[in-house]
């Protein structure tokens, strides 16, 4: 057990070897993090309260960026998929959604996910550990008809060079790609989900010595394609001495090649080979604008994508897993969103989950979550009366946003006219309706405390 946390803790630790870290037994390591977060959570808690008015995208990211990962340390080791360990961490990922949504007390967890966009903290520690598991024990992967294990994907180098050691390969967008010498015009497609590389070769008399169309894997990224088009050429001139010009239109492809950053495999492979042969020279040449060589290129990996026959393999990218766990987590919530009991008025509202959201007023949110200073909610917890002021109708949202004659001068001055058509949604994504919304909030607050 100690030897798996060692493994989860160590790529964090591993460019920074400061670090001496000893590792606790993993229930102790659970205990621990739960008590040490409620500590962070107060400071959190006073932050935003003494800077009143701070954004509520910045104290979600906050969360999102330290404090989740805080509560998940070593998650990888202590989660286990049981009911009252799921509610503790949802219990404790309540408090800093509260600070970002600024709710009721009575608000649901789930309404404040929602509102927040911040998925349920048991679902991430889960897809966490299911990552874990792949990666560091081998667990099989199921996504859809596919099984996949740790060969499957490229997760780049494990043991980092140091960074004297690392290279990088210089680029030129100033070659004339007209020139007459020895040289290569490469170019990736993805067409129909399938995906393909071609490369033509020209000696220096502009005589076409060698072409090739190659079909890759499905799961190729263009990215990878423009790289293998590269590759494939280097590896087709590696006897030659004299200078060679490889074009490619991608840039991002060069700049990869360019930066000391971890990257593919592929990309690490073509790194390794150019340190030693400084008689190829990589040019960027600007896609569709007639130049024949690239024209020809672009070609060639187009016919590649309409080939039967699959001739390169390519392992999945650390982005595609990100990607992969980034949708289990959002569909594992959309269901627990649907078949929940909770916050139906707020589902009602938003049926989808989404982590773009960040609902963070206290007004508005009495409107999207019906817990607020509503007569009718006042009633349902605090048991007084459920009619408005007016005394006209119960106090509920409908009736102070449509037919409460007391914010007859708000609705004209606040909300667009043809705000009866609009869904709450469309009307507070207008700032003035917001503006509108909060005076209405703010005047029932005044009516709950007199
Ligand atoms: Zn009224």
């Amino acid at each position: 057990m100690e030897n798996d946390i060692e493994k989860a803790v160590r790529p964090r630790f591993r460019k920074n070897h400061l670090f001496l870290v000893c590792f606790p037994a993993a229930s102790s390591y659970k205990c621990h993090a739960i008590n040490k977060t409620q500590n962070l959570q107060g400071k959190l808690t006073r932050y935003t309260r003494a800077t009143w008015g701070i954004k509520p995208q910045i104290i979600k990211e906050i969360y999102t960026k330290a404090i989740e990962s805080y509560i998940l340390y070593g998650s990888e080791i202590w989660y286990t998929d049981l009911v009252k360990l799921n509610l503790k961490l949802n219990q404790i990922q309540r408090i800093p959604l509260s600070t970002i949504v600024k709710n009721y007390r009575t608000v649901s967890t789930e309404a404040l996910n929602i509102l927040s966009g911040c998925p349920p903290l048991d679902i991430v520690a889960k897809a966490k550990k299911e990552k874990f598991g792949l990666i560091f024990r081998n667990e099989a992967l199921m996504v859809q008809d596919l099984t996949l294990y740790r060969e499957d994907f490229d997760l780049g180098n494990s043991d980092l060079a140091p960074p004297w050691e690392a290279c990088v390969i210089p680029w030129t967008m100033d070659m004339d790609p007209g020139i007459e010498e020895y040289k290569i015009f490469t170019d990736g497609s993805k067409w129909n989900e399938q995906v393909g590389s071609g490369a033509i070769c020209y000696d220096s008399n502009g005589q076409e010595e060698w072409s090739f169309s190659l079909r890759l894997g499905n799961n190729a990224s263009v990215f990878i394609a423009e790289a293998i088009a590269i590759l494939e050429s280097i590896k087709r001139i590696l006897h030659i001495n004299c200078i060679c010009y490889i074009f490619t239109d991608s840039r991002s492809v060069l700049m990869a090649l360019a930066s000391y950053c971890d990257q593919t495999s592929i990309i690490e492979e073509i790194k390794l080979i150019l340190k030693d042969k400084r008689n190829i020279v990589l040019c960027w040449v600007k896609a569709h604008v007639g130049i024949s060589g690239n024209e020809i290129a672009d070609s060639l990996a187009k016919e590649a994508t309409r080939r039967e026959t699959i001739v390169i393999n390519i392992k999945f990218s650390k982005r595609w897993l990100k990607n992969h766990f980034q949708r289990v987590i959002k569909e594992r919530w959309q269901q627990r969103w649907e078949f929940s009991l909770k916050a139906r008025y707020t589902y009602g509202l938003m049926p989808q989950v989404s982590t773009k959201r960040c609902f963070g007023d206290f007004y508005i949110n009495q409107f999207l979550t019906g817990h607020g200073v509503f007569p009718v909610y006042q009633m349902r917890f605090f048991g007084k009366n459920d009619i408005c002021h007016c005394g006209r109708d119960q106090g509920t949202i409908t009736h102070y946003l449509y037919g409460c004659p007391t914010f007859n001068q708000i609705r004209q001055g606040y909300l667009p006219s043809n705000f009866v058509n609009l869904g709450l949604l469309e009307l507070i994504s207008l700032p003035k309706v917001r503006v509108g919304l909060r005076l209405m909030g703010q005047f029932l607050l005044q009516k709950c405390l007199d």
